[in-house]
């Protein structure tokens, strides 16, 4: 079992739009919703299962207010499942 480190972000992917950050799950601060956005380019996703579609990146032009979203609430919304957990490295058998 993964313990996931809070102090993580929530990684879900790699941005296809710059291929040049991470995309991480936010939480609008003003209506609770989880979006998906790329730390470089801000472009914005309101599902992960588009991740790998630039073409379906909202407008950054959105007004989001960031928030680091609680764990219990992606867990919830089932998006979990696209987290990136970082175990590779560690597994030394
Ligand atoms: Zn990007």
């Amino acid at each position: 079992m993964n313990l996931f480190k809070p102090e993580n972000e929530f990684k879900v992917g790699w941005c296809p739009i710059c291929n040049q950050g991470w995309q991480v799950i936010i939480m609008d601060a003003d209506t609770g919703k989880l979006f998906v956005q790329c730390e470089e380019c801000l472009s914005v996703w309101d599902n992960p299962r588009d991740l790998k579609m630039p073409q379906k990146a909202l407008s950054n032009g959105i007004d989001l207010i960031e928030d680091v979203p609680p764990y219990e609430k992606i867990a919830k919304e089932g998006w979990e499942q696209y987290l990136i957990t970082e175990v590779q490295e560690n597994s030394s058998m």
